[in-house]
């Protein structure tokens, strides 16, 4: 590949195929709950983009199992995986939750490392004391939402912190000895190309890690549907898509690995775009175009 994929970056930092298997806790989001807003931000799914995780009343050495069962026909008995906690704001709960969590995650056999999804503005002082107290023993990764820099489409989409929480987050997690993946969406309303790249240059130079795009999906039940019967905004095809990825891959510096080029929303919700749904499609002309 012309940028430092997933596979070969975990083969690379693990010794061996690294899966990960979603897990979700009991928790919201700010932007949910009434604190910052109510109803997500304008595309996340009703189960808070955690659609491949396990029911979250189950514990999470269950939750962790079964995901390893539902890939047990692409793993063999050298695989490893990353327990990732996907849904919602995972880091926007008592921290003995996330406490306890951390712990059974981290005592799961199959288990080398962490990944936590959350938002910038929820790592407060005792969040961070759990966080840190965990990546002293297994890597830890904190997944961190931008999604974009321009903060008039934070505002449309509901964000609702600015960018410099962001770069204060990342410098935090740093000093825990944290590392951080940004994910940035490609697609949102009223930003042009550069936009979109610019979002990339400024994750990088903020600091980041690592790197998560995915194109905008409209998925059922969220309020992107109404936007796109209404016509305010239309999916991207997969040329478009992969043509702004390729420009962004020139803010990547070498070496910074791109996790996901493009994700897959869940099918049961997905209205557009369609392309995204065949992944067999879509991973040949990734092949094609960025081998
Ligand atoms: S995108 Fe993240 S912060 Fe926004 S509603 Fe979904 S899970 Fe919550």
């Amino acid at each position: 590949m012309r940028f430092l994929d997933a596979d070969t970056f975990y083969r690379k930092t693990f010794g061996c195929k690294m899966y990960k298997a979603s897990v979700s806790l009991d928790v919201t989001c700010p932007t949910r709950d009434g604190t910052k807003g109510t109803g997500g931000c304008r595309f996340c799914s009703p189960m808070g983009s955690g659609d491949f995780a396990a029911s979250c009343k189950k514990s999470i050495s269950s939750q962790i199992d079964e995901a390893i069962d539902r890939l047990s026909s692409k793993t063999g008995k050298d695989t490893g995986f990353i327990a990732y906690f996907q849904s919602f704001t995972s880091t926007y709960c008592d921290p003995s939750l996330l406490d306890s969590a951390l712990e059974e995650a981290a005592a799961h056999p199959r288990v080398r490392a962490i990944a936590i999804g959350t938002r910038p503005d929820c790592l407060p002082e005792d969040i961070m004391d759990v966080l840190k107290r965990h990546a002293s023993r297994i890597p830890v990764t904190v997944e961190l939402g931008l999604q974009t820099s321009k903060e008039k489409t934070a505002e449309w989409f509901g964000r609702a912190f600015r960018n410099d929480v962001y770069q204060d987050a990342v410098r935090k997690l740093h000093e825990a000895g944290i590392e951080v993946t940004t994910h940035i969406i490609f697609g949102l309303k009223g930003e042009c190309v550069d936009d979109m790249v610019g979002s990339v240059r400024f994750a990088v130079e903020s600091g980041t890690d690592s790197l998560k795009f995915t194109c905008l999906y409209f998925l059922r039940g969220t309020p992107l549907e109404e936007d796109l019967k209404n016509g305010e905004l239309a999916s991207l095809s997969m040329e478009e898509y992969f043509g702004i990825v390729e420009e962004a891959l020139r803010e990547v510096p070498p070496g910074m690995p791109v996790l996901r080029i493009t994700g897959d929303g869940p099918k049961s919700l997905l209205i557009a775009p369609l392309w995204t749904a065949d992944k067999r499609k879509v991973i040949n002309y990734i092949r094609k175009r960025f081998g």
